[in-house]
């Protein structure tokens, strides 16, 4: 079982055994990839690409994937899924930076919801495919992260929604499609609050049932601009992946901005001695293997 960090932030962090570097998330903007920490790139989520392209948006009977769009959780602007400039763009831009850091993490690589994309290109490629919607749309998400893993020398990581049932429906994603390239996929399951572990532990129960390759769960502790008060306590950051790693996650990330709000999230971690105590009877080596880890932060 493996540990990582998953930072907006270019810092590492001791402690854990490699660090994720947001290099292009959502909002567009890129940082220069490190040698010394992963890259994650958000591919057709991206507020930039559309701000300089608002005819590239992702179309659907419920409006465009624009942020602001209460019919979905969009909390950015998506570029449709086949646009052939981005998608061309994205892959050089993925190559380069696997050159120059270690793995490749990817998130939104796939349509932006169910009912994505319906703009006039994705209509004529659907119909002319002679294929069923849906099928037409995997086949499109699988291609081109077939095209990725061609200029991808190192590991490849690609992100899943937290939602094992119906991801094929709505983003187009196969997970067995996408296990015949992927090293490992990370389930991102951010969120605010962990106060009812009970629905993790399910969803990771979920996926280990379902995925063919190795997976990471991602969880949130502090992101740009939060307030300490809105954050995820640390005792419920340790109950919640103790309850993931006896379903059988491979590994934890845990997002912040920057270190020092990671660093804080292991100074209260050491100080929950209570707790881990109490965690050790929940069963299992991997919830042992992960209170060992946190233990090892005493020694920091
Ligand atoms: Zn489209």
């Amino acid at each position: 079982m493996k540990f990582g960090t998953y930072t907006f932030q270019p810092e590492t962090i001791k402690g854990f055994d490699f660090n994720v570097l947001r290099v292009k998330p959502e909002t567009g903007i890129r940082l220069t990839p490190r040698n010394d920490m992963q890259s994650n790139i958000a591919v057709f989520a991206d507020n930039v690409a559309v701000r300089n392209h608002p005819d590239w948006i992702s179309q659907s009977p419920l409006g465009p994937a624009k942020m602001g769009n209460a019919n979905y959780n969009i909390y950015w602007d998506i570029v449709c899924a086949t646009q052939p400039e981005h998608r061309a763009e994205q892959l050089r831009y993925i190559a380069d930076v696997d050159r120059h850091s270690p793995g490749i993490w990817l998130n939104s690589q796939y349509f932006a919801d169910h009912g994505h994309c319906a703009c006039q290109r994705c209509t004529e490629l659907w119909k002319k495919s002679g294929l069923g919607l849906l099928e037409w749309r995997k086949k499109e998400i699988t291609n081109y992260i077939a095209q990725v893993r061609e200029v991808v020398k190192k590991d490849l990581v690609l992100c899943l929604q937290p939602d094992p049932v119906t991801s094929y429906d709505r983003y187009g994603v196969d997970f067995d499609d996408l296990a015949k390239y992927a090293d490992a996929f990370n389930v991102v399951m951010f969120s605010k609050n962990y106060a009812t572990p009970w629905y993790w532990e399910m969803l990771a129960r979920g996926f280990k049932k379902l995925l063919k390759k190795p997976f990471y769960i991602s969880f949130y502790v502090f992101g740009p601009g939060d307030n300490q008060k809105d954050v995820p306590l640390p005792s419920e950051l340790l109950t919640v992946t103790v309850r993931c790693a006896r379903a059988g996650a491979d590994g934890f990330l845990y997002l912040t901005d920057g270190a020092s709000q990671l660093r804080d999230f292991q100074k209260s971690a050491v100080e929950q001695v209570e707790l881990r105590d109490r965690l050790r009877n929940y069963g299992g080596q991997p919830v042992q293997e992960f209170l060992d880890f946190v233990a090892n932060w005493e020694k920091q």
